[in-house]
């Protein structure tokens, strides 16, 4: 049996992160706002704790998988009980998409009450998750590095350090997510294109990433754009939109001008005010088939049937 942590958060990513600890022998006390999605892994041995500070023990390692910047520094505020407890010598490893600001603004804070606290956001949706395929970014102290990397390789297939900067591995995320919606619309406009001009979608697509654009983006984004499936929801918009408002916030605030990122999160925005927020966030392809009138089109011809 391995040492016992705490986990936070148990949305689509947290649980099957959470899961792949215990079944590699991690006793997990978890906590999640809405207790009934701990319910899988009590069956596997978790035990549900009745606030976040009682998931963590003096000195230990607690898990976040949150869903943003609000949430993560409301759960781990000082005073709020939970960095108190974990107190010296203990770790926070943050792995939700946060800001670089809320990062190292946190890393001080837990400074102060002797935790260290670790950026390790993630690549991966859910099914990575689930498989311990996930690629993680990790910045902050080394010694706690050290210390969680046998956890780590439970749930992911590597990771990449980033140095001493608790904001350096969520500036890569970020970096890396804007990639993705920029990919996203790109498939979106030439699937537009091809469709319209009487192509069909799914061929092209074959074409495209069977040859130029062999990479795993296109292809595993490309395969929902092209079919417009966008079941299950791994991703959902909303947070899409908050990526791309985070990657901008962070260009202004060090000068650099990003207009494709501006362009995108307009698009995030229009399908989030479309209510569009709860689909997956690869339906942002959706945009660039609405605008060229394909799915007024489409809409049209099931009513003509
Ligand atoms: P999700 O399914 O929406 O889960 C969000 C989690 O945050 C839930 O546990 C939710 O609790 C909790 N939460 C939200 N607001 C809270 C608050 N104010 N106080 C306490 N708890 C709060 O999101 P997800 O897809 O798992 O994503 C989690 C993080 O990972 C995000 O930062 C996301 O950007 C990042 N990420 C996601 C993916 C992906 O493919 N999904 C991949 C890489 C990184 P409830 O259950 O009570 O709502």
């Amino acid at each position: 049996m391995n040492g016992e942590a705490g986990f936070i958060g148990l949305g689509s990513m947290g649980l099957p992160m959470a899961s792949r600890l215990i079944v590699a022998g991690h006793p997990l006390r978890v906590w999640n706002r809405t207790p009934g999605k701990a319910a899988s892994l009590v069956a596997q041995g978790a035990t549900v704790v009745a606030k976040p500070a009682d998931a963590a023990a003096p000195g230990g390692i607690v898990f976040s998988m949150l869903a943003d910047d609000h949430a993560v520094e409301e759960v781990f505020a000082p005073g709020a009980g939970l960095l108190e407890r974990l107190g010296k010598g203990g770790v926070h490893v943050s792995m939700s998409t946060i800001s670089p600001a809320a990062a190292r603004r946190m890393a001080e804070q837990h400074g102060r009450l002797g935790v260290a606290y670790l950026a390790a956001p993630v690549f991966g949706r859910p099914e990575a998750a689930q498989a311990g395929e996930l690629w993680i970014c990790l910045s902050g102290p080394d010694a706690a590095k050290e210390r969680i990397k046998p956890m780590l390789a439970m749930m992911g297939q590597g990771w990449f350090d980033f140095g001493a900067d608790p904001g350096a591995a969520n500036i890569v995320k970020l970096c890396g997510n804007f990639m993705i919606a920029a990919a996203t619309e790109a498939l979106g406009e030439a699937l537009a294109l091809a469709e319209k001009n009487g192509l069909d979608r799914t061929g092209v697509f074959e074409m495209l990433t069977g040859t130029l654009f062999a990479c795993a983006i296109y292809k595993g984004y490309g395969g929902k754009i092209a079919t417009q499936n966008y079941q299950p929801v791994g991703f959902r918009l909303a947070l899409g939109l908050k990526d791309i408002t985070l990657a901008l916030r962070t260009a202004a605030e060090s000068q650099v001008p990003m207009p494709l990122a501006s362009l995108l999160h307009d698009r995030a925005l229009a399908a989030v005010a479309k209510g569009r927020g709860d689909q997956d966030w690869a339906s942002l392809a959706l945009e660039a088939s609405e605008d060229a009138g394909l799915l007024a089109a489409r809409t049209h011809q099931s009513h003509a049937r």
